[in-house]
């Protein structure tokens, strides 16, 4: 529907850097998901008729384009459809209606239609126009709040401030559309690290979202926040301090009845995966033996996790796991002290 993003600004982001924004006509739009539908019924008549898919004669680059992404559609049984690119909200509301319509019109049996939406632009939707969105069939959106401290927001660019995060996220769940919130422990640095927990838990408990996401800080190459860093100009926190603010974090939402889901290879627990409020001892309960281990045995787990040596706290207890992971800070001479230097290295070659 667009490409790239509009606001392009966020420093801690690098997916659009360099590249320009612009909105797709909608007409192209509908014809994109006309040319998917057709393949899709080819692909049906093929298999009525016991051919192969790749009976199907495609000439251009482009029918083949269209043909792999209705081959990719069918073969996942065609349940849900992502709406992209950053910010597919910002097209004219009638536009967005008009493709939900058309999209429930060829695909019925879709369950969810889904797009990222950014705080700002969810606010200027009228509440009216958000409804007639859900009703046309949209019925996911996720926002990436990051942060709710206006000092932090501010300091990464994000173009929104709390009250705008609230005023979005309490849009979204009034329309009836399920709402995904995403919260990046560590991005405002040690200096804001309490106010960036305690203002991002209060935001959250007001909108009470229905998934929470957790984002690991992964400072990509390309991210003005990761020259900030590398210039000694960004107060990053390591694995400890970093666990200690998402759980103060989670043990001040309040009210909160939302789905955290580990969703994210980045993210340090795995643990950290559950529905709120009767899980919340079962979240808590990883942060909380993590923090109270002794800095060798933290260090052991945070570089097994990242090394994927291994993947719970419990695994610290096998000796199998255990040993690979103790020989290889032998090998390279992680301590305590220097462990969260060694993990960046290692983050950067994941990213
Ligand atoms: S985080 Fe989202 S809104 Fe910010 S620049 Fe990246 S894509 Fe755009």
């Amino acid at each position: 529907m667009t490409r790239n993003c509009p606001w392009n600004q966020c420093t801690f982001c690098s997916l659009y850097k360099g590249e320009t924004f612009s909105r797709r006509p909608i007409e192209d739009v509908l014809r994109d998901v006309d040319t998917v539908k057709y393949y899709i019924d080819e692909l049906q008549h093929a298999k009525n008729e016991g051919r192969p898919p790749s009976s199907i004669v495609l000439r251009t680059p482009e029918e083949e384009q269209a043909w792999c992404a209705a081959a990719n559609f069918y073969s996942g049984g065609m349940r849900s459809i992502f709406l992209q690119d950053a910010n597919s909200l910002i097209i004219k509301p009638e536009d967005m209606i008009r493709l939900l319509r058309h999209l429930r019109a060829l695909f019925p049996n879709v369950e969810r239609v889904t797009t990222y939406g950014r705080s700002n632009t969810i606010a200027r939707i009228s509440d009216e126009d958000m409804v007639a969105m859900a009703e046309a069939g949209l019925n996911r959106v996720h926002i990436g709040m990051e942060s709710a401290c206006d000092a932090v927001l501010a300091r990464v660019k994000k173009g929104a401030d709390k009250a705008a995060h609230i005023a979005a996220g309490l849009k979204v769940k009034g329309a009836g559309i399920q709402l995904s919130e995403y919260y990046i422990p560590g991005l405002g640095g040690r200096r804001l690290s309490r106010e960036h927990a305690l203002d991002t838990a209060e935001a959250m408990s007001r909108i009470n979202p229905d998934y929470i996401r957790l984002r690991t800080l992964g400072l990509p190459a390309g991210a003005p926040l990761s020259e900030e860093y590398r210039r000694g100009e960004f107060d990053k926190m390591g694995e400890v301090e970093t666990a200690a603010e998402l759980l103060l974090f989670l043990e001040n939402l309040e009210g909160v009845t939302s789905h955290i889901p580990y969703d994210h290879v980045l993210n340090l627990f795995q643990e950290v995966d559950g529905q709120l409020p009767e899980d919340r001892k079962k979240i808590l309960t990883p942060i909380r033996s993590f923090l109270h281990l002794p800095a060798h045995e933290q260090m052991l787990f945070a570089l097994g996790r990242r090394t994927h040596r291994m993947a719970r706290l419990a695994d610290l207890d096998n000796p199998a796991l255990r040993e690979p992971v103790e020989r290889w800070c032998r090998e390279t001479g992680a301590t305590p002290e220097n462990m969260d230097g060694l993990i960046d290295g290692i983050m950067q070659q994941f990213i």
